[in-house]
Order: structure tokens, then sequence, then C-alpha cells
């Protein structure tokens, strides 16, 4: 199974580490879609993520992919990108920059459903601030949700490539490879 991940900006190279880790093979995406069983959106920057995505032709091809039912993994600024007002395929508004200047960044744990307690880096996070009916929220933080899962599509407004539990990744994995064996 190989894993794309989409390179034009922020924290890619975190998500390729992680994946290697776990034995996965990875290509970076930078300019064309190459088919892969799964797509990781990092975190970065939503703003200039969805510039450069554009400029270099890729917002169209990615769309239709993950219509198509891509698994695809959001995290961060990954989340951001997949929501209603940007690549419009996740049925969900996202709030940027949603926890003030104080707690613009902050480390904590929380049940995941499915998982357990794991442990959460926010870095200048988003929160979901609407979710659709067909959405599963599968964490919170302060009553906040923070991760949800639609079809094929996993968002976490933390970073889980950035501490050493593997579980998401996991998770997401077992997403691609479900998926993957579904088709013919
Ligand atoms: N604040 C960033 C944005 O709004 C997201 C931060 C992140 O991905 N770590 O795009």
């Amino acid at each position: 199974m190989k894993i794309a991940i989409l390179a034009l900006q922020g924290a890619f190279a975190e998500h390729e580490h992680m994946l290697h880790r776990l034995g996965i093979e990875t290509i970076l995406i930078r300019e064309h879609w190459e088919d892969a069983s799964g797509l990781i959106i990092p975190g970065g920057e939503s703003t200039s993520m969805m510039r450069i995505m554009k400029d270099e032709g890729l917002f169209e091809p990615l769309r239709q992919a993950i219509l198509d039912e891509l698994p695809v993994f959001g995290t961060c600024a990954g989340l951001i990108m997949l929501d209603r007002n940007h690549l419009g395929v996740m049925d969900i508004k996202a709030r940027r920059n949603a926890y003030g200047r104080q707690l613009g960044s902050f480390n904590t744990e929380e049940e995941f459903a499915g998982i357990g307690r794991i442990p959460m880096t926010f870095i200048r996070a988003p929160y979901i601030e609407e979710a659709g009916p067909e959405v599963e929220i599968l964490a919170r933080v302060d009553s906040k949700a923070v991760a949800a899962r639609q079809k094929n599509m996993l968002v976490t407004a933390f970073h889980p490539e950035l501490t050493d539990d593997t579980r998401i990744h996991e998770l997401f994995l077992k997403m691609a490879t479900t998926v993957s064996k579904e088709q013919p």
C-alpha cells in the first residue's frame, strides 16, 4: 500500500516519518495527483495551501478523487481544507485559529472514539463548529469537536504526527485498506 501526502507546504515530513515507522510507502504530491491508496493533507497554513493547490492545478483532481471515495486524512489545516468552504467535500465547517492567542498551542489528552485516551498536540488549531448528519464526531476537547469521520474522510484538529502515538495513523491505514479492498 502506498499513501500520498500533499507536500505543498506545512508539516508533511512528520506524516512521512510516521508512515515510514509503520512500514508504509509514501509519495509526496507537489504538482500532480498520482494514484495511491489514500491521501494525507497535513497541517500548515490553509490560505497558502489553498492558493498553491489552485496554482498547481491540484484543486479539481484532488476534489474529484476524494468525491470518488479516495480515503483522506486531514490534520489541522488539512481539516480546514476538507470543509464546506475549501475543497467542499466534507459536511463540516471549521473555525480557524479557534483557541485564541493564549491557547494558540497546547497539549492535552482526551478520549478518541474506538481508540481510548490519546495525546493531542494543538498548534493554532481549528475546531469543528458545524457538522452535518453524516459526520461522526470522534473526539472533543472542552466540548468542542476536534476529530471526525464521514465515509472515506477522517480529520483531526490536532497533530498525531507530532506525537509518538501511531494509533490515529493506524486507524487511517485501516480505512485505506478497507476501501481499496472494496474496489474491484
Ligand atoms: N492556523 C492554521 C490555519 O488556519 C492551521 C494551523 C496548523 O495546521 N497547525 O490554516
